[in-house]
């Protein structure tokens, strides 16, 4: 299945993660980071391919195509979860060229504003999915895990990302896989989520007071898991 959206820079998000988080930047900076957040949305076409699947406790997370997740934090993750999502989310491929030509042009600091304009755009559109994800889960009365990256957070494998592209077409929307596991284009994320009616919904990912999605419906209630 595949899922278009539009995603929301925002430009504080971009600035704090380009260290500006207590101190003011000068006006000069603040501009031309203003000017590259209004001119990126025609460099970042979001789009995630995902699937729900079912798995059996065999081992680990055993999967239909016969992948079994072997890492224990993981298993602990899901093993409560009635199914799993897979998901691919990325931004596209124009972004990457965009970041690489300032770079070639030894335009470092807009390279670098780039480079942060594709993460925080790729954060959103993680968040806005994990929330029409929640919103299927809740018609459910089930709940959903922290999204679950190999490679990142707890989850040590980085190969284990090839399950997920084994079982997602995601030439449909211009992803790759490489044999040193790394996704191009690169502001792409690969992810699986637990869903199940003994889970309990996750507040971690979850920082509201940073989130630029201002109208989300499940902020209070995530600030109270977070508790
Ligand atoms: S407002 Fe909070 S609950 Fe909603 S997407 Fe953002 S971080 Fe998640």
């Amino acid at each position: 299945m595949l899922k278009y959206y539009e995603v929301y820079i925002d430009k504080n998000l971009v600035l704090k993660y380009l260290g500006y988080k207590d101190k003011i930047p000068p006006k000069g900076i603040s501009d031309e980071v203003g000017q590259c957040v209004d001119e990126s949305y025609e460099f970042i076409n979001p789009i995630i391919c995902f699937d729900q699947f079912q798995f059996r406790l065999d081992g680990g997370i055993l999967l239909p195509d016969g992948s079994i997740i072997e890492d224990g934090h993981i298993i602990e993750s899901l093993r409560r979860a009635n199914y799993i999502v897979m998901a691919v989310l990325t931004l596209g491929n124009k972004i990457d060229v965009k970041i690489s030509d300032l770079f070639d042009r030894n335009d470092y600091m807009e390279g670098m504003i780039y480079d942060v304009i594709g993460n925080v755009a790729l954060e959103y559109l993680g968040k806005i999915f994990w929330q029409d994800l929640l919103e299927g889960a809740k018609k459910q009365s089930m709940g959903i895990t922290q999204s679950l990256s190999p490679g990142s957070g707890g989850w040590k494998d980085i190969a284990d990302q090839r399950m997920i592209f084994n079982n997602l077409d995601t030439s449909s929307i211009g992803v790759e896989l490489t044999d040193t596991f790394m996704m191009k284009p690169m502001k792409s994320l690969s992810v699986i989520y637990g869903i199940g009616r003994d889970v309990k919904t996750s507040a971690m990912d979850h920082d509201c007071a940073e989130c630029p999605l201002v109208d989300c419906p499940y902020r209070k209630e995530m600030i109270k898991c977070a508790d």
